[in-house]
């Protein structure tokens, strides 16, 4: 059971007052400055007291904060109302800003077999409030701190999986547009690929216009199926003509698709495997690929491509005019594998 979220908790505590009222409410959560209800002045102080006893400032508390030896990663395990752990990361990014990677779920249902938190299962989605103070946390931190640079990015790349939490994700999206500096380009949801909640994002015109990034990790059906057991049948065929009507809704060179590629030591990083990846995906509409070397998580037995086999992978999927990145690791020195640091600390 999910605890209830702010948005139906205020009407039914002030059944009088009219909509702007939430809207305030919910703006005063941003405010720089504000540590709680009762620094709300635009509310009487009956409201304030009111809001004080019913209504959750903050819907997660900190249970621990660690940071690597470069202070430029910090992962923080937080608490909710109902005692259930989960993590969220702050890193400092390419442009000295700072992007936070955030959970939608306490563990996941996916069971992807290289995944620290896929081996937790899933406990349950985390509320919309819950996906939006992860932000407001990490706000509060850098001004606590006086850390410089501000949050700039938004991945879903924490535990969980955001396409299935789609509700809560897309409000807690669509709250930080409303009421922070964040443009949707600069958020991005990243998905195993639940082909029918893409599909109904098509469909959906209240579903923000953030960037969406595909966790592939291989482009053969069978492969795939290994490594990520939830894949459906004849999923990369799914995959590539839903890219396809993705580019046509809102194709243009800010909305192409991500796809993630962790390289597996032995399993997906060869260089047939790069040409497979790279002749499925120009077939898909426009695209970037991010490979990511695999953070090995204890117990599982996966093992990292050594950072010649990323090399000569890479050279091989641009060589067909792909553009293809490969993601800092960050935080190593503290377990900043998802999923990683929520498990040591149960
Ligand atoms: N459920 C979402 C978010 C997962 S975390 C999704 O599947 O996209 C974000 C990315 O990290 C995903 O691409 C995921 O497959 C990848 N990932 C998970 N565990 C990893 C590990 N141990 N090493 C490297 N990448 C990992």
């Amino acid at each position: 059971m999910q605890p209830p979220v702010r948005r139906e908790r205020f009407p039914a505590l002030f059944p009088g007052e009219p909509a702007f009222r939430w809207t305030q409410a919910e703006q005063a959560l941003f405010q720089e400055g504000k540590n709680g209800w009762a620094d709300i002045t635009t509310f009487s102080s009956s409201m304030r007291e009111t809001l004080t006893k019913e209504l959750p400032w903050m819907s997660v508390v900190s249970d621990r904060v660690v940071t690597n030896r470069a202070g430029d990663t910090h992962k923080a395990v937080l608490r909710t109302a109902d005692g259930l752990r989960f993590e969220t990361v702050l890193m400092k990014n390419k442009r000295g800003q700072w992007t936070i990677c955030v959970s939608s779920q306490v563990g996941c249902a996916m069971r992807c077999t290289f995944c620290a938190t896929g081996a937790m299962g899933l406990t349950r989605s985390l509320t919309s409030d819950e996906i939006v103070d992860q932000y407001r946390f990490w706000k509060t931190y850098l001004v606590e701190k006086v850390l410089p640079g501000r949050i700039s990015n938004v991945v879903f790349m924490g535990m969980g999986e955001p396409m299935a939490n789609y509700e809560n994700v897309k409000a807690a999206i669509r709250t930080w547009l409303k009421h922070t500096d964040l443009g949707p380009v600069r958020i991005t949801v990243s998905t195993v690929g639940v082909l029918w909640q893409l599909d109904k994002l098509l469909e959906d015109k209240d579903w923000p216009p953030v960037r969406i990034a595909i966790s592939l990790h291989s482009a053969n059906q069978k492969r795939r199926e290994e490594i990520i057991p939830s894949t459906t049948p004849d999923f990369l065929t799914h995959l590539a003509d839903w890219a396809r009507r993705y580019g046509d809704r809102q194709g243009n060179r800010r909305h192409h698709v991500t796809y993630e590629y962790t390289l597996i030591n032995g399993v997906n990083d060869s260089e047939e495997h790069a040409k497979e990846l790279a002749s499925y995906i120009r077939k898909t509409g426009a695209a970037k690929i991010n490979v990511i070397p695999l953070n090995p998580v204890p117990g599982k037995p996966f093992t990292a491509a050594a950072q010649r086999r990323v090399d000569r992978f890479k050279d091989i999927v641009s060589s067909f005019g792909l553009d293809i990145t490969q993601r800092r690791s960050m935080g190593e020195d503290i377990a900043a594998a998802c999923g990683q640091l929520a498990l040591e600390t149960k």
